[in-house]
């Protein structure tokens, strides 16, 4: 039977939970043991891909096809462990399995509520995940503790460690322990009232994980662990990391969190293996071959988290080149206003990522052409391959007008329309082309060189492709169709012959990329980039 350590937020948001877990998952992995896991998101939303990246950051998506929290992300990158549709539960889709179960009869004529209905139905996506080979399984519940919405789910967990034992779950609360620097102090009283709230529904966390700017002094721990409930030992500082959230692990294994939740949970307490890590995080904090500058242009920008996943890849190719990356994020419309020169002139590299709306379109299409006749390599990601095909379009094969039938349905030359599948479906939430699909690449090719395979599985979230139609004519101007799906129905990645290096894919390559397996295409863009400063002399 698997165990459990439920992840619960105190105080305010923001406070990397997800990243906590991550951590806390990868410390177990190392130790020999096979982890799982979930998120479960107290808003109402089915799933967050009907959501505005404005409203929750970037939609992750999964092998199997989910539109997921960006949580998942950091769990996939930390772990190396693929999720998984029952990785991400949210309210409304709970609700939408008991709704749906009460008009069909399902429940025998009872009165369906909250307890237990709902809460069974969180269980049971508790149990989900819970695989006979998976040693602990890690829920975090989004929001913060003492929100009306999660309390479901808080009742649920409760209920879940209650039927397992108190041997087989554990609680652990992350909160925030601020510094009032006009007092010189670290606070612990939000800490113990965000437990306090915890206990009026019956769970005493048996873990606490401080978030602080200041280092936790011993007074600190002792306060919190009389107040708290929770021993000694078990009230762990997350300070602030100084240079990248992958160091979060090493910071918490220094504390033995790792072998206190295995000896609490009755598991042996094996070798820890962090080597390989370690290796990793010296590497990207001091890289040997300098810094390369590439520009993001992008319609969400002023959100960091809209590009989590893209920002986070772009590292994992910092990695493997032993550079560091420097991103510059570029507001596509600002492009628009400003011009192409004005923003990108000294950028290493041009990335454009995947969007949706016609927004900033133009200043994506000023960004490509500007890395196209300037040499500067390019990487176009889902919306950015599709800019790359317009932008070719209309100024190397004259087709004047050329658009997406996305942002222009009269467009004169439709380089960039709906996929046929799509054509019929007016539900909105979960029926783009989602998931893993397998992609056949041309040999001779920079993405054959990347991969150095000649099929690839990668993950996509979209509606519109490249136009068949225009195949012909815009191969002859030199633009190389160098993946395909296998039926050869769908263009997958473009490249330029004759461009150092510009490559475009309609898949989404940053959700597979992780800090110890950077993604092949990643790592290639930013070596071209480095090439680019080099030969620069820049
Ligand atoms: N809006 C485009 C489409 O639906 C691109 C989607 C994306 O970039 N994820 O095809």
């Amino acid at each position: 039977m698997a165990k459990h350590i439920f992840v619960t937020g105190g105080v305010v948001s923001s406070l990397g939970k997800g990243l906590t877990a991550a951590s806390v998952a990868l410390l177990l992995q190392r130790r020999g043991y096979s982890v799982r896991m979930q998120k479960l998101d107290p808003y109402l939303n089915v799933d967050p891909g009907t959501m505005s990246p404005y409203q929750h950051g970037e939609v992750y998506v999964t092998a199997d096809g989910a539109e997921t929290d960006l949580d998942l992300g950091h769990y996939e990158r930390f772990t190396g462990i693929p999720c998984t549709r029952d990785s991400n539960y949210t309210t409304g889709s709970i609700y939408s399995a008991v709704i749906q179960r009460e008009r069909q009869g399902g429940y025998l004529g009872k009165t369906v509520q909250v307890i237990p209905h709902v809460t069974d139905e969180i269980k049971k996506a508790i149990r989900s995940i819970a695989k006979d080979d998976v040693d602990v399984v890690i829920t975090e519940i989004g929001g913060t503790v003492g929100d009306i919405e999660s309390l479901p789910f808080l009742e649920a967990i409760r209920q879940f460690r209650q039927e397992i034992g108190r041997a087989n779950g554990l609680f652990m609360h992350i909160t925030l322990v601020p510094y009032i620097r006009a007092a010189g102090e670290l606070k612990t009283k939000p800490s113990q009232q965000s437990v306090g709230i915890l206990r009026t529904i019956g769970i005493i966390p048996d873990v606490l994980v401080c978030r602080c700017e200041q280092p936790l002094g011993e007074e600190h721990r002792t306060k919190l662990a009389l107040f708290c409930n929770v021993d000694r030992e078990l009230v762990i500082e997350e300070r602030d990391v100084e240079h990248s959230i992958y160091e979060v692990p090493v910071d918490l294994a220094k504390q033995d969190l790792d072998v206190y939740l295995l000896e609490r949970l009755g598991m042996h307490v094996n070798r820890q293996d962090l080597g390989a890590w370690r290796k990793m995080l010296e590497r990207l904090i001091t890289p040997r071959l300098g810094e390369v500058d590439i520009a993001v242009v992008g319609k969400y920008i002023s959100l960091r988290d809209s590009y989590k996943s893209i920002y986070e890849a772009l590292s994992h190719g910092g990695i493997a080149g032993e550079v560091r990356v420097k991103v510059r994020m570029v507001e596509s419309e600002d492009v628009q206003k400003r011009g192409a020169e004005a923003l990108l002139s000294g950028v290493h590299g041009v990335l454009v990522p995947g969007g949706f709306g016609d927004r900033g379109i133009e200043g994506k299409l000023a960004a490509v052409r500007y890395a196209r006749e300037n040499g500067i390599p390019f990487f176009g990601i889902c919306l950015g391959m599709q800019c790359a095909v317009m932008e070719f379009a209309r100024n190397a094969c004259g087709l004047d007008g050329a658009n997406s039938t996305e942002f222009n349905p009269k467009t004169p030359h439709p380089v960039v329309c709906m996929m046929e599948e799509q054509k019929s479906i007016t539900r909105m939430g979960g029926t783009m082309r989602l998931g893993s699909y397998p992609c056949a690449l041309a040999e001779g090719t920079l993405s054959h060189r990347a991969y150095g395979e000649k099929l690839v599985q990668e993950r996509h979230r979209h509606r519109y492709e490249l136009n068949n139609e225009y195949r012909a004519r815009l191969q002859a101007k030199g633009l190389v169709l160098s993946g395909v799906s296998p039926d050869n129905e769908l263009v997958e990645m473009i490249e330029l012959a004759g461009h150092p290096w510009f490559v475009a894919c309609q898949f989404h390559p940053e959700f597979q990329s992780t800090p110890l397996n950077p993604h092949p295409l990643f790592r290639d863009f930013v070596g071209a980039a480095r090439e680019a400063r080099d030969s620069a002399g820049r």
